[in-house]
């Protein structure tokens, strides 16, 4: 083993081994420009910022224009946003009087300007909110970098593959890294649900998240690397360290471009088992990149991004062209569109979310509030069988299903409100399509009472990552409890086989959408119990398409049976390590521990 002086620790959240030049976005903030300037010259720092402030806006108009004509005119819009912050009076009024009556340097100013937003925003529980504060940052990093050429961000001037350090990846943050090569991304702030997070995953780039003052250890140039399999970062690592972790690139970007190269290759197990590889998106570029990993179709779209994403409620229309989006960018224009799943740790302010919950993720969630939003549930029923009906037009499919189903009453009224939007949409003579009805298995009641619910529905799709979530009283964002929110638990693994047979027997199809699809660990297990669809994010579609081909069912059988005569997690896991270096040895690269 190779002696690891300076590693760092984070969260693994994109797997895969890098190693490059550092490239530090937000080294402006590690060490903003304090100083104050003298009287004399509060007029040449009014000036400077004022030059500034039209390059600034110079740049926004160029990459608006540039991103409508490569992209999109829906993707450009949030530069016209900026554009608008950055024009917006009270903005520039506090800068100019920090400036003139506070003597501050410009750069001074914008940090002092950022730390009350940022303290404004901290106590939201906003999501919408909170993500406008990423738009402020954006602005103010574009200002910083014109008033500090010493801290401009140049990528230029680096070299070789790089290694993105950031506090957290802004949104034109992520469309300028189009045009560089990044190999790895750490950044300090960051889940597995962050930004950062979701575009290392859905482009395949290594990544650790959470990785505590690394922008302040870390200077732009330095050599970097990036393990996303263990959410380790090394800074600078000796000659003997590198050359071993070169080692692991080489194989990890080889393995890829083999992936690659199967993209069109059918997902068969070693005995010829077809199975159904499918991608969990949230917008559209997640289904182009479904597409591209070989995905066969998108089986759970998570509607809320259009709402979080939206300034007020979406109407029919809106949303309806949202989806026929989806429907043409996803592979064979299959989509299961999972219905409005709000509250927990997502809130939009137009539903009502202002209010404080002692538990959200036991609360007001999801299925529950769509209820008590009867004309925007009808809003969002309607516009998804008018996309049916684009699907079928486009030799595709909608299907809908139900998150946190709990209870059968639960089911009959959800029915009752399908039939009353169908009927809507007969009488205004609009054309949609009967779409496939189904629930998603997260909530425990409705995994002991499977046998109840089944009757209702058309399909089942397991959230594991509720599923688990709830079945051990363990939040599954919560770091301190993550030893108990384990999907290869015994409990957890003695639940989803019972549901999966059930399934089985009322002959209902049943996929699997949580992030333990994608977990080579996992994965033979779930085959094991007779599971032959999984939805997972795009860039473990690959992997797991290689590892299915190495597991033939009888062998995934036995492990099964073994792995439930295990009593503890950990004998779990490390009797699936232990078989999938047997496996496939180059699979531990993808391991994400
Ligand atoms: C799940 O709970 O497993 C799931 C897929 O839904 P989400 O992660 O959006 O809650
Ligand atoms: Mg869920």
């Amino acid at each position: 083993m190779v002696h690891l002086p300076d590693m760092r620790k984070g969260i693994p959240v994109s797997p895969g081994v890098a190693i490059g030049t550092a490239y530090c976005i937000h080294a402006i903030f590690v060490n903003p420009e304090k100083g104050s300037v003298a009287e004399g010259e509060v007029a040449s720092e009014l000036a400077r910022y004022e030059a500034a402030r039209e390059r600034t806006a110079a740049d926004l108009l160029a990459l608006q224009d540039k991103v409508a004509m490569q992209v999109g005119e829906r993707e450009a819009a949030i530069f016209a946003m900026h554009a608008s912050i950055l024009g917006d009076s009270a903005f520039t009024h506090r800068i100019r009087s920090w400036i003139a009556h506070d003597r501050m340097t410009a750069p001074a100013a914008l940090s002092r300007l950022l730390d009350e937003y940022t303290a404004l925003f901290s106590r939201t529980h906003d999501e919408y909110l909170k993500e406008r504060l990423h738009d402020v940052q954006d602005v103010v990093v574009r200002l910083s970098a014109h008033l500090s050429d010493v801290l401009k961000p140049n990528s230029d001037a680096l070299e070789g593959p790089l290694i993105v350090v950031a506090e957290e990846l802004l949104p034109s943050q992520v469309v300028a890294l189009g045009n560089i090569e990044v190999r790895g991304i750490v950044t300090q702030a960051g889940s597995q649900t962050s930004h950062a997070a979701i575009i290392a995953r859905s482009r395949g780039i290594p990544a650790v998240s959470g990785v505590a003052g690394i922008l302040r250890q870390t200077r732009s140039g330095d050599t970097v690397v990036v393990d996303g399999r263990h959410g380790h970062v090394l800074i600078n690592p000796d000659a003997e360290t590198r050359s071993a972790y070169r080692k692991l690139e080489r194989e990890f970007f080889l393995l890829r471009d083999q992936w690659a190269a199967n993209r069109d290759r059918p997902a068969t197990t070693l005995d010829g088992v077809a199975l159904s590889l499918l991608a969990n998106i949230n917008n559209v570029q997640d289904a182009q990149a479904a597409a591209a990993m070989g995905a066969t179709g998108v089986g759970l779209f998570r509607t809320e991004y259009i709402y979080l994403t939206h300034p007020s409620v979406p109407d029919e229309q809106e949303q309806l062209a949202r989806y026929r989006e989806i429907v043409d960018a996803a592979p064979d224009r299959t989509v299961t569109v999972r219905t409005l799943d709000i509250g927990g740790d997502k809130t939009v302010p137009y539903l009502g979310h202002h209010h404080q919950e002692a538990n959200p993720f036991m609360g007001w969630r999801s299925i529950r509030l769509s209820f008590e939003h009867p004309e925007f549930f009808a809003t969002q029923l309607r516009a998804i069988l008018r996309a049916g009906a684009y699907a079928r037009s486009r030799g595709g499919q909608i299907r809908v299903m139900f998150p946190m189903i709990t209870t059968l009453e639960e089911l009959h009224r959800v029915r009752g409100m399908m039939r009353r939007a169908c009927k809507q949409l007969e009488a205004r003579r609009e054309e949609y399509a009967v779409v496939p009805f189904g629930m998603m298995l997260e909530v425990p009641a409705a995994a002991v009472a499977i046998d109840v619910l089944l009757p209702a529905v058309d399909f089942v799709s397991i959230g594991s990552n509720d599923l688990v979530q709830y079945l051990m009283a363990a939040d599954r964002d919560n770091p301190k409890v993550s030893h108990l929110c384990q999907p290869l638990a015994p409990a957890v693994l003695r639940t989803l086989h019972q549901v999966i047979r059930a399934c089985g027997r009322a002959n209902r199809p049943v996929t699997l959408c949580g992030e333990m699809a994608g977990q080579p660990r996992a994965f033979p297990l779930l085959l094991g119990m007779g599971l032959r669809s999984f939805s997972m994010s795009p860039a473990f579609v690959p992997s797991i398409k290689d590892l299915a081909a190495h597991l033939d069912i009888p062998r995934c059988r036995d492990m099964l049976a073994h792995a439930l005569q295990l009593k503890t997690t950990a004998n779990v896991k490390r009797f699936m390590s232990e078989q999938l270096k047997r496996i496939a040895p180059d699979l531990a690269a993808m391991d994400t521990a």
